[in-house]
């Protein structure tokens, strides 16, 4: 039996070509590893014994309601145009409204081939469903826009990548699927009617007070621009930001490679395929612009007037790094006990990563430390942290609650990367108590309630890189 699901699909009613119809494929032996109930409460998921879940989040028994189809899409990938990408190893099993009034997607990654897989086998890993499951729930607690995790299956089904890993499915949930690169596919083939028709369901769902392509555009720049933003101010690496990873609604989708980084380095890369260093650390925000670019490409196709269009839509991309810049302030400024920070204090942030790079200091504990004053210890050359730190302190007399603002801008923990690493070995040989203890710590990021997993890695356990084989 199948779980009961409120579903309430739109996607579903789009034209054909927006989509193939595509049911799950069952597997073997499932088993539930993982069900959020918090979230499960939120999209109005109410009761259903361990075997629906299990059933329904392994893709064995689609729910009445359902609709399941992988969606089309194309993309950049590493700066190059592929024509046809689409849910290669995922299926939308539908829309829910939650008890919030948010129409959110249900998806099931992992769950057997599509009309897009190309050469893919449709399956994932045990792996890389336990780090989006952790990482996507982290983001939701530090407050960062995400696609979020409702539950995760073991297949009791072999998939083979480096070596035979145990097959995993993840349920995630987004505000919707829709990407860059949904808008490409139909730009690129010349489909204006279908590209018409998706602006108009991308601004009907997401920013229903836009007007038009270019209102859509400004309003999708603003929310990446936020987004880019909140994850600089975490040390967050998404390490594969195609255009088909980059979400219209403005939420982190597609774990992969991701990672956060230890000690700072503004050119910080994990992701081994990442070969060009495209997607480092200090080179998101950059990445951000270029994605709309393409954003804005696209649906410059359904101008009538194409100068004036051409000359707005440049005029929007072009105001994107000063935003970025005006976001980062915000997020940057809170960190260091700023409310409102003002162009003024760009050079103090600066100075203060400037000195955590030449000393390779811990990026999360540095900030962290500055809520108890304890900063310096994250320095090797002390003096010149000391001489900062008298100028910073000088700049709060100016700030009513500094602490306060730190408090909820300096998170203490993070999914650290040795840690990511180890729980996923604990869960290939059957012990998911790390998995548990991680995603616990990390419900409550700016409080201490596990401090090991706060530490640093010392220098045996620093996992330098991420492998892809998702
Ligand atoms: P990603 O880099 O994970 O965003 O994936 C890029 C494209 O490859 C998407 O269209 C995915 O659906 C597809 N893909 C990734 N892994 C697989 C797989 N194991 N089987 C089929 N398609 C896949
Ligand atoms: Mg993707």
């Amino acid at each position: 039996m199948p779980l009961n699901i409120p579903f309430d699909n739109t996607y579903a009613g789009l034209p054909e070509g927006f989509f193939s119809s595509q049911n799950p494929t069952p597997v073997k032996a499932p088993s539930l590893i993982a069900f959020n109930k918090d979230l499960a409460n939120l999209l109005g998921i109410n009761g259903g014994d361990i075997d629906e879940m299990t059933q329904t989040f392994a893709g064995n028994a689609v729910p009445t309601g359902a609709a399941p189809l992988a969606q089309l899409y194309a993309g950049h990938q590493f700066g190059n145009y592929n024509p046809q990408l689409g849910d290669g190893r995922a299926v939308l099993m539908g829309e829910v409204v939650g008890t919030d009034g948010v129409r959110r997607d249900i998806q099931l990654k992992g769950s057997g081939p599509t009309p897009y897989s190309r050469n893919g086998d449709g399956r994932a890993w045990l792996g890389p469903v336990l780090r989006e499951y952790v990482v996507s729930e982290a983001m939701h607690a530090l407050a960062i826009p995400t696609t979020r995790a409702l539950a995760a299956v073991q297949t009791g089904e072999p998939v083979f990548r480096e070596a035979a890993f145990p097959g995993a499915v993840l349920t995630r949930v987004a505000r919707s699927h829709l990407r860059v690169g949904t808008f490409q596919v139909f730009a690129h083939r010349g489909q204006l009617e279908n590209l018409q028709t998706l602006t108009d369901y991308a601004i009907q769902r997401h920013y229903p007070d836009a007007t038009g392509p270019m209102d859509l555009l400004r309003a999708v720049c603003a929310a990446q621009a936020k987004l880019i933003a909140a994850w600089m101010s975490v040390g967050f690496i998404h390490g594969v930001m195609n255009t088909d990873n980059c979400s219209i609604s403005g939420e982190t989708i597609d774990y992969g490679p991701c990672a956060f980084m230890d000690a700072y380095a503004e050119r910080r890369v994990f992701s081994s395929i990442d070969r060009g260093s495209r997607y480092a650390f200090a080179n998101q925000p950059d990445i951000a612009v270029w994605n709309m670019a393409q954003l804005a490409t696209s649906l410059l196709q359904l101008a009538t007037n194409k100068e004036a269009a051409v000359e707005e839509a440049t005029a929007i991309v072009h105001a994107m790094p000063s935003q970025l810049e005006a976001e980062w302030l915000k997020r940057f400024g809170a960190k260091l006990g700023i409310a409102d920070a003002s162009p003024a204090d760009h050079a103090m942030i600066e100075d203060l990563l400037r000195m955590m790079e030449k000393d390779g200091s811990d990026y999360t504990n540095t900030f962290a430390a500055l809520r108890t004053d304890t900063a310096h210890d994250q320095f090797i050359d002390r003096d010149s942290f000391n001489a900062w730190a008298v100028s910073w302190r000088e700049r709060l007399t100016q700030e009513k609650e500094p602490t306060a603002t730190m408090a909820t801008a300096n998170p203490v923990i993070i999914p650290r990367n040795h840690r990511i690493e180890e729980m996923i070995q604990a869960a290939v040989t059957g012990d998911l108590a790390p998995f548990k203890r991680l995603n616990t710590a990390l419900a409550t990021p700016f409080e201490t309630t596990d401090s090991n997993l706060h530490r640093a890695p010392s220098t045996a356990e620093i996992v330098p890189a991420t492998f892809c084989g998702t």
